[in-house]
């Protein structure tokens, strides 16, 4: 049985059983179906259907959010918002899946050659819970305009929110299994990559969960995306706008209670200026307005499950045992997690190391910009970093020294339908959102004609 509750209340919201090796299989035969009729359907025909599921999101924005915030403690306002940026993925490749995929010409020795991009086929996507729609969305708008079909394994305390998903593509009238919902828990992933009529599995979650998956989709010799953790960081030089910086860096690490691969989690501060920014920053994180999820005021929600508020209070603990200063919250009430400031943070302590996920911040000081590209490099994790400088010149110099996928300047790394989204090290591999995400489930077909 997979259980959806309620983090805030405890309440049990839905209870799903999980789908039979049998069921499993028969929903697989009817996607590979469905992929023979949806890969002949024109760009039009497709584009109609993903406009209809924005409008969709839009019409019963605020029905996908409730549950979005029951399942997982999202503040209300930001599940809105999060709706609504999945309305934009699905108008933005409605718009532009067409161009992103059409023939491109390359000049040969050929009367006439060309790459054509064409699809795979059924394509797993394993999803996280932290934006339960959003990364769903982002995989699954350009996969099925690019003529895929999407089986999706969520994530199981989202179970609600997965249906919800089915549904949206269901009531914009997309054909019957071009995009479906599978009930079932982690153990069934394996035998589905393995099944011949499943062409790429993309996942989105833990190094633990990707690297299993890829591994199953090695020795299957299958494609694989992977969108795994982070622990960013947001550097402070010492010229930067601190009024500015101060409230983006707020937002880069709090927003979605801090759950996020992309928050900014290692603030690194230029000496000359850490005292004043960080007492700015702490009055600010102080003032977050903790609460019921559900009120529109809330800022700072409850973690969605308590394992995960109890795995956050242990690396704080043991990197305070090793050092570190908790200046601000660090108290713990069953899912719920003070906002927390940790500074003196260096390597070796698990919030300067690991990838914290929830309301938590480690502060380290640096004396040059040296030391900030060897403290934000040092990191096996490489999702994205933001850097904070009132300098283009300096700025444009900086970008290459980082290893990231992302480099962001005096703002947050965010995800964009129109940019290219991805990691490098340990945060995965593959590229998400842009020409570069809907290529990625594609046959990149080289075609070479002699004669004519
Ligand atoms: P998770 O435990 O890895 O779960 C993610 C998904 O993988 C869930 O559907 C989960 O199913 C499934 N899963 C877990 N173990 C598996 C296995 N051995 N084989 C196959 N599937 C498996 O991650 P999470 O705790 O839900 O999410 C947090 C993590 O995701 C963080 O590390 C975060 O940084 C990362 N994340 C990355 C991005 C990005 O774009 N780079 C975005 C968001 C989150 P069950 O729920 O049934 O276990």
């Amino acid at each position: 049985m997979i259980i959806s509750r309620n983090p805030y209340t405890g309440e049990e919201i839905s209870n799903h059983h999980e789908l039979s090796d049998t069921e499993v299989e028969k929903c697989i035969q009817k996607a590979h179906s469905r992929f023979k009729s949806w890969k002949e359907t024109s760009f039009a025909e497709r584009s109609n259907l993903m406009m209809k599921a924005a409008k969709e999101l839009k019409d019963n924005t605020q029905e996908y959010a409730e549950a979005i915030t029951k399942e997982m403690g999202k503040p209300i306002t930001q599940a809105v918002a999060e709706i609504d940026k999945c309305a934009w993925v699905c108008e933005y490749y409605a718009e532009n899946a067409e161009s992103q995929l059409e023939n491109e010409k390359i000049k040969t020795d050929a009367k006439n050659s060309y790459v054509a991009y064409e699809p795979l086929g059924v394509v797993l996507a394993v999803m996280p819970w932290n934006y339960p729609f959003w990364q769903v969305f982002r995989f699954a708008a350009p996969a099925l305009m690019a003529g895929n079909i999407g089986i999706l394994k969520h994530a199981s305390n989202v179970m609600l929110s997965a249906n919800n998903i089915q549904k949206v593509f269901e009531r914009a009238g997309f054909p019957k299994d071009c995009f479906q919902n599978l009930e079932i828990g982690s153990k069934k992933v394996e035998n589905i990559i393995r099944n011949t009529n499943v062409k790429a599995v993309t996942l989105t979650g833990s190094g633990r969960a990707g690297s299993s998956v890829a591994s199953i989709a090695g020795e299957e010799i299958m494609k694989s995306v992977l969108e795994l953790g982070g622990s960013n960081a947001l550097v402070i030089f010492k010229d930067a706008n601190i009024a500015e910086s101060v409230k983006t860096c707020v937002q880069a690490r709090f927003q979605n209670t801090g759950q996020s691969c992309i928050a900014g989690k290692r603030l690194l501060l230029h000496k000359d200026i850490a005292e004043e920014f960080l007492d700015e920053f702490t009055r600010q994180v102080r003032e977050l307005k903790s609460g019921d999820p559900m009120n529109k005021e809330t800022f700072i929600g409850v973690m969605a499950k308590e394992s995960l508020a109890e795995d956050l209070e242990d690396q704080i603990k043991d990197s305070v045992k090793k050092g570190a200063k908790i200046i601000l919250g660090g108290k713990r009430d069953g899912t719920y997690f003070e906002p927390t400031i940790i500074t003196g943070a260096k390597e070796g302590m698990p919030v300067f190391d690991e990838e914290t996920f929830g309301p938590a911040i480690s502060v380290t000081e640096f004396k040059d910009d040296q030391e900030a590209v060897d403290l934000v490099n040092s990191s096996s994790f490489g999702l994205g970093v933001s850097i904070f400088t009132e300098d283009e010149k300096f700025a444009l110099k900086m970008v290459p020294k980082f290893e990231d996928g992302a480099v962001f300047v005096n703002e947050l790394v965010k995800s964009d339908p129109r940019l290219p989204f991805g990691g490098t090290k340990i945060s995965g591999y593959g590229r998400e959102l842009s020409h570069h995400g809907i290529r990625e489930f594609t046959n990149r077909k080289t075609v070479y004609f002699n004669k004519y």
